[in-house]
Formats: C-alpha cells, sequence, structure tokens
C-alpha cells in the first residue's frame, strides 16, 4: 500500500503531540493507518553546547527570534523536495486559512509544518525554504503547535475512508459559500422551546428549502464577506 498522507510537525515540543488528533475521529484514523504523524524536534538541530534555537532580534526590542539555520537544518532532515509535499510555516502574518486551501492541502502526500515560538522566525529561512506562511486567525497564540493541530484536523477529516458519510460534508460551513443551517434533536420540546415545524413534516423538499433558506440567511447577518462573495458568484 503507498504511503498515506502524512504531516510532519516541527516543533519545540514534540510532547504537545499526537495530543488532540490522537483522540476521536483523527486518533481513530490515526491508529486506523488512513493517515500519518510525525514530529521533528527542532532543538536536536541546534549545534551549541546548550542547544539554543533563538537569539535577540537584529534592531533590538522584545523577545527573541528563532535562528533560520538550526530551523533549515531540522527542515532539511525531512523534506524531499517534491512535488506532492507543502512547507508551511504558521504565524499570524500569513493567509487565513480556508476550506478551500484545506481541500488543497488533503490533495498533496505530505504537509510540512513549522510551528514557531517567541516572536516568530528569522525572515530569511521563510525565503530560502519557501515556506507558505498560513495564519488560522486573527489573534495570537504563544506557538503554533495548536494553530498545527487545528490545520492537520482539519485536512485529515476531508481524507478518503476517515468520515462514514462523505456526502455529509458537502453541506457544511464554507463548503457552500454559506455557513450552516441550524441543528435540532430530540427532546422534541425542551424547556418549553419546540423545533421549527417544517423539520417534524418529513417532507424532504420542504426541509431542504428551509435549510437553505436559514443558512443563507444566517450568512448575510454573520458575515457580510462571505455573503458578498457568495452572491458573486452566483451572478
Ligand atoms: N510576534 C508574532 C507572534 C508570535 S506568536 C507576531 O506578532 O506576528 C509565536 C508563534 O505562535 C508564531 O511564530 C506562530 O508560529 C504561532 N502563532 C501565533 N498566532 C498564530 C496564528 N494566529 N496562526 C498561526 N500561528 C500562530
Amino acid at each position: 500500500m503507498a504511503a498515506p498522507w502524512t504531516a510532519t510537525i516541527l516543533t519545540l515540543f514534540p510532547e504537545m503531540f499526537p495530543g488532540p488528533l490522537g483522540a476521536s475521529l483523527p486518533g481513530h484514523a490515526l491508529n486506523s493507518g488512513l493517515w500519518a504523524l510525525e514530529t521533528v524536534d527542532i532543538r536536536q538541530y541546534a549545534c551549541s553546547k546548550h542547544r539554543t534555537v533563538d537569539d535577540a532580534p537584529f534592531g533590538g526590542g522584545n523577545g527573541m527570534v528563532m535562528r533560520p539555520d538550526v530551523l533549515a537544518r531540522a527542515i532539511d532532515s525531512t523534506a524531499t523536495g517534491g512535488e506532492d509535499e507543502t512547507l508551511i510555516l504558521l504565524t499570524p502574518r500569513g493567509a487565513p486559512l480556508t476550506q478551500q486551501r484545506v481541500r488543497q492541502f488533503c490533495r498533496q502526500r505530505r504537509l510540512i509544518v513549522v510551528c514557531g515560538r517567541f516572536e516568530g522566525v528569522d525572515e530569511r529561512v521563510v525565503q530560502a525554504r519557501g515556506l507558505e506562511e498560513i495564519s488560522i486567525g486573527d489573534y495570537v497564540l504563544s506557538g503554533g503547535e495548536p494553530a498545527a493541530i487545528v490545520l492537520v484536523d482539519a485536512c485529515v477529516r476531508l481524507l478518503e475512508g476517515v468520515v462514514h458519510a462523505p456526502e455529509g460534508l458537502l453541506d457544511e460551513s464554507f463548503e457552500t459559500g454559506l455557513l450552516e443551517y441550524p441543528h435540532y434533536t430530540r427532546p422534541g420540546t425542551w424547556e418549553g422551546r419546540t423545533v421549527p415545524e417544517v423539520l417534524l413534516s418529513g417532507h424532504h423538499g420542504k426541509v431542504r428549502q428551509w435549510r437553505h433558506d436559514k443558512a443563507e440567511q444566517t450568512t448575510r447577518e454573520r458575515r457580510p464577506d462571505l455573503w458578498s462573495r457568495y452572491r458573486a458568484t452566483r451572478e
């Protein structure tokens, strides 16, 4: 069998993995060999006696910066330079991660993901190794590891065989350009609150229409950015 889709995480904290990726859906898939996870401990590629991986920023200022030489050795220990692998740096300065980009990552054979710490990494290694800079949102984490878990989780659930009813993936938020409609389950009345009548009607066409209308309404109200893009692609 060909090697499964693989995530290789470069980190100063390999003990953070698999973490949440070892439980539930991604964990079962990992144990079944539907994907593979590797970690590379960046500190092993430090040369100095104290295994230093960071240094003060040129130009002064707060915090420390990850050294390009150490990081490049860690990357070179694992990257093959093949077209079927993508090298990613997680950083708030990167392009916001989207479901569309996640789908593209799944079609690759391998993702190599660099997790930053401190103030971030030396700019030269980003250029020299052609790292694609990705952000998981407009807020600052203490390190790239939680972001790597988010990125890999989003990819793994789209891999073949991971989700048992993959047709369900198609209605989800962002797949159609809309946020998803709201969900309801038993009990039918809870704390005096009932469920929209149409969902109890057994009329599939009406249910579909109601869900579509709700998806449009929610997107229009909550995400004007997605809404205008959705409108534009339909015109
Ligand atoms: N000084 C940086 C923030 C460093 S946070 C700045 O202002 O842009 C330390 C590390 O956490 C980063 O190198 C990055 O790997 C990770 N990180 C923090 N926030 C992130 C985000 N929103 N998306 C992806 N990675 C993030």
